[in-house]
């Protein structure tokens, strides 16, 4: 069977992608591989949309002009409800007094329930275009020579292949690049914890859904939720087969009964230089090092524990401090500084402190940190051309590629490496 494009990966790097070919060649005969049973990809996720540069794109691949002119084509195609900001000119004016950047970002936010609803009417629409869905089938290797790819039930002939297989595809990406040939770099991580605590204490958050601060020492705030929050935990495999466990957060629409909690994290990226080869290796062996401390699942600590250098126990959570229920019942109450290293723990302390200069209440006691949040954007391919082509008729993108971190950014990747492909078959 010969198709014009192979897409691998059901997310929005891969939908963006599909629509974006329609649109200029409404006959390409697309086939769309996802090894989940369902399109699993990462709008199922809170789904909050970010519609101002440089959010969710990596400054390496982006520009402003270029990363607008995307986001104006997708905002007018998704008609996303954009969030009113409120009375955030004093946090403004706190944050620049201690050398903190807040930045206005244009958000919409679905929800994780909404995400579910956007995904039905995208492969519906998809589906009424005639492209093919195979759900539960996996790209396993490609022969870019004979422009075949092998998928876990079949072999296919294609014009151009694109591969998004997200965060989660990281490691079927390496791989994947090696036996290709394509070169790649993996030198950077994001690596953090994650904040839960109450609305009281974080009101931010009603005058503006995802506060977005930078700090000193590449430490961000990242993906906030509040409404109907919960701290939830995604399960990865390294590559030596070990199970390691990495916290997020997600919300329910503003449909969904609200829990009184706000949840973000807060990361530090930190690239290496040699001996250091792999970003990837050394968060996976971080990730095992939490594992290690939590009994095999992330660690949790209140922040009245941790001024204290105390660990946080069981019977504490039920003490005076008690006053919400993690949401992540299933982590360890534990030490994280047993397992963080100073380099992260360090500039992540500071800017909570800084933090809490700014929206005072953030450090109460009852506040918890849960650890480890881990980004793997590692893999950067080597591209041959600016719309992400790394070998002929080859695309890599999305956040597995590290062309994006979020999901206006990875719906911009699909879209630039589709662009890539008509302009290759002179159709600008
Ligand atoms: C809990 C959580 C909350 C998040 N919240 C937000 C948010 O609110 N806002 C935001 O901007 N971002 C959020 N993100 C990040 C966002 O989901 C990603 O940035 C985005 O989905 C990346 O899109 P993508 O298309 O690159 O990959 P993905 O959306 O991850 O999709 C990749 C798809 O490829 C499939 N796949 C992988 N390998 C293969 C293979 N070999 N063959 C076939 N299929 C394969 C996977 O099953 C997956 O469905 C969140 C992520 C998580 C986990």
């Amino acid at each position: 069977m010969t198709y014009d494009c192979v897409i691998t990966g059901s997310g929005p790097a891969g939908l963006a992608a599909a629509f974006r070919l329609l649109e200029k060649k409404p006959n390409a005969r697309i086939l769309l591989l996802e090894s989940a049973r369902i399109s699993s990809g990462g709008l199922r996720n809170d789904c909050k949309m970010n519609f101002t540069f440089p959010i969710g794109f990596p400054l390496e691949y982006w520009d402003e002009k270029t990363a607008s002119a995307y986001l104006g084509d997708i905002e007018s195609f998704l008609g996303p409800k954009i969030l009113d900001q409120q009375n955030i000119g004093v946090y403004e004016k706190r944050a620049e007094r201690i050398g903190v950047k807040l930045l206005k970002i244009r958000q919409a936010h679905l929800g994780t329930d909404g995400g579910i609803v956007l995904i039905k009417k995208l492969v519906g629409e998809l589906t009424e275009k005639q492209v093919e869905f195979a759900f539960g089938e996996t790209l396993v290797s490609a022969d870019t020579g004979a422009h075949r790819a092998v998928t876990s039930k079949r072999e296919v002939s294609y014009g151009s292949l694109i591969v998004a297989p997200g965060r989660s595809g990281c490691d079927f990406l390496r791989s994947f690049m090696a036996a290709t040939g394509i070169p790649y770099t993996d030198n950077s991580i994001d690596v953090g914890l994650r904040v839960e605590t109450t609305l009281e204490r974080y009101p931010i958050v009603r005058d503006y859904y995802d506060p977005k601060f930078l700090f000193p020492d590449k430490t961000r705030t990242f993906c906030t939720n509040s409404g109907s929050a919960h701290v939830v935990q995604e399960k990865y495999t390294t590559l030596n087969g070990s199970v390691y466990y990495s916290v997020n957060g997600h919300a329910y629409s503003e449909n969904s009964a609200p829990n009184g909690l706000v949840n973000f994290a807060l990361l530090r990226t930190v690239s290496f230089t040699e001996p250091i080869a792999s970003g990837q290796d050394y968060a996976e062996m971080l990730a095992s090092m939490a594992m290690l401390a939590g009994g095999g699942h992330p660690i949790m600590q209140r922040i009245g524990d941790f001024r204290l250098g105390q660990r946080t126990t069981r019977g504490g959570l039920n003490g005076d401090l008690y006053d919400f229920e993690p949401t992540l019942g299933s982590a360890t109450p534990g030490d994280i500084a047993l397992a963080m290293p100073s380099k992260f723990l360090e500039s992540i302390w500071q800017s909570l402190k800084k933090l809490d200069t700014i929206v005072p209440g953030v450090l109460h006691p009852s506040t918890i940190m849960y650890y480890p949040e881990i980004k793997l954007y590692a893999n950067k391919p080597v591209f041959l051309s600016d719309s992400f082509m790394a070998a002929e008729d080859l695309y890599l993108v999305g956040d597995g590629a590290g062309t994006s971190r979020g999901i206006t950014g990875a719906w911009a990747s699909g879209m630039r490496a589709a662009d890539g492909i008509l302009r290759r078959q002179g159709r600008p």
